[in-house]
């Protein structure tokens, strides 16, 4: 059964449990009796599918949350939703993914039959409302949903990435009613997604981007070259960020919608990678591609903001990327270590030297998780969540490094060569590194909140 349809009726009784009860700060009386019961009653911050876009510190009837009223939660304590999207995808994953990650690794492509299946089981349109033809969860959901895509293949994992909290979050927040029901419905059910910011002459300087718009007597025309941009082989909506007024600096960038078969539009290279290989990376031409005037994305000289807050967003779900993948890594290599190779009559995970190795990478990819689910349910609280979705982008990634690289050398020769899956991990991971902002980036942006809280 699809994720779509295994899912839909959760939502609605989650939505209705929400609006009956966590609205509700938890009584003194409640306290005693769930007490009484031997057991504190415990409330999910994430139990808010429904979230309003348009204003982030409040519940879908309008209502502020009442955060202080609620017990936390262990970190890691899903939603019923959010289990079963995390069972549903596991299923999705191991049986139809699976087979199929090696080949496309070595074809450098993505199936088109993976790409078709994502849509079918709601995975492309995890927070699109239903009445746009989408799951309707929340984004907890999705990076549950991203990492245990991750964890058997970070290409699938990366394409579901960029479309839901990079593409559909961008018509979900800033596009017009119109665009929204125009959209959507095509983001939910068959149309791919892509993101286009960084050039060949912008890529940490992002909006030193040199594409530029100039308006038409009825929409924009637009010229320039994009480059990196993921999913643009299987993409036909592209979100284009151009320079509208460059004498403006940034204050000029705005986001436009260009459809793949406009004229003008052209995919001039694809990269060859070092990783995450069935992903597909493009350099894209736009030689005066003129569009309609409804093809502007929210405001003019907005976009820059517009992509400050949706790659501060996206960048949790690179993170549920890195930390899906160091787990499969870890548990590729953990089920060889304990069940498949023995040396000097035991198997070789047996070793002490070996055991606390694996020890510590478990307890790495658990904090790098908890700083990922922490940042994705302050998100979803409408907390400041800036600093913690780039230190858990920053930490997953380096533990992704660490834990797959420490994997092949557990397996020996084993994990050194194509017929497993363990040096695939290690060099998927480099990407965590940079995209959505290099390594650098991200201590840049912790030091600088650091030092607006501390410098006197
Ligand atoms: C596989 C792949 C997929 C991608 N997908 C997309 C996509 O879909 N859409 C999109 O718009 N972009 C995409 N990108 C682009 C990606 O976001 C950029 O590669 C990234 O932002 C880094 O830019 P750069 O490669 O130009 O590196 P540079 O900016 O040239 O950086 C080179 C080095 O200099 C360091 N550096 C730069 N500035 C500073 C500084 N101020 N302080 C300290 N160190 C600094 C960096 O940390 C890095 O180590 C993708 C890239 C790749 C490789």
């Amino acid at each position: 059964m699809s994720l779509a349809r295994t899912l839909r009726p959760l939502v609605r009784a989650a939505g209705a449990s929400h609006a009956s009860t966590s609205l509700t700060p938890l009584s003194r009386a409640t306290l005693s009796r769930s007490a009484r019961h031997g057991r504190q009653q415990l409330r999910c911050l994430s139990t808010t599918p429904q979230r309003r876009y348009e204003a982030d510190n409040v519940t879908t009837e309008g209502e502020p949350y009442d955060l202080e009223s609620m017990t936390p939660t262990p970190i890691f304590h899903l939603t019923e939703t959010e289990s079963a999207m995390k069972e549903t995808v596991a299923k999705f994953a191991n049986e139809t993914i699976l087979p199929k990650v090696r080949e496309m690794d070595e074809a450098e492509k993505m199936d088109p039959a993976i790409v078709e299946q994502c849509f079918e089981q709601g995975l492309m349109s995890i927070e699109i409302p239903e009445k746009y033809g989408g799951a309707g969860m929340n984004f907890s959901a999705a990076i549950v949903g991203i990492e245990e895509l991750a964890r058997v293949d970070p290409s699938v994992s990366v394409m579901v990435d960029v479309h839901n909290t990079l593409v559909n979050t961008a018509i979900l927040k800033y596009g017009t009613e119109e665009s929204r029901k125009k959209w959507l419905p095509k983001l939910a059910t068959n149309t791919v997604g892509s993101f286009c910011l960084s050039e060949p002459a912008s890529g940490s300087d992002a909006f030193a981007l040199k594409t530029k718009a100039e308006k038409t007597s009825d929409g924009y025309k637009i010229s320039g070259s994009k480059m990196w941009i993921t999913n643009s082989v299987e993409a036909n909506f592209f979100i284009v960020f151009a320079n509208l007024d460059p004498s403006k600096g940034y204050k000029g960038i705005t986001a436009f919608i260009v459809d793949k078969d406009t004229k003008g539009f052209s995919i001039a290279k694809k990269e060859k990678k070092l990783g995450i290989r069935a992903s597909s990376t493009c350099v894209i031409n736009f030689d005066d591609v003129e569009i309609p005037a409804s093809n502007l994305l929210g405001e003019e000289g907005q976009g820059y903001k517009y992509a400050i807050g949706l790659l501060n967003e996206g960048r949790i779900g690179i993170a549920a990327q890195m930390t899906g993948l160091a787990w499969g890594a870890w548990e590729n290599a953990a089920r060889y270590v304990w069940n498949d190779r023995k040396q000097f009559g035991s198997y070789v995970g047996e070793f002490q030297g070996m055991q606390f190795q694996l020890a510590q990478a478990y307890t790495d990819i658990t904090a790098a998780r908890a700083l990922v689910f922490n940042a994705a349910r302050k998100k979803e609280a409408g907390e400041d969540f800036v600093k913690d979705a780039a230190m858990a982008k920053l930490f997953a990634s380096q533990v992704a490094g660490r834990v797959s690289g420490s994997a092949i050398e557990w397996m020996g020769g084993m994990g050194f060569v194509r017929e497993g899956l363990a040096e695939k991990y290690w060099r998927d991971s480099k990407i965590g590194a940079i995209y959505e902002g290099t390594s650098n980036i991200q201590l840049q942006t912790i030091a600088r909140l650091l030092q607006r809280e501390y410098a006197a």
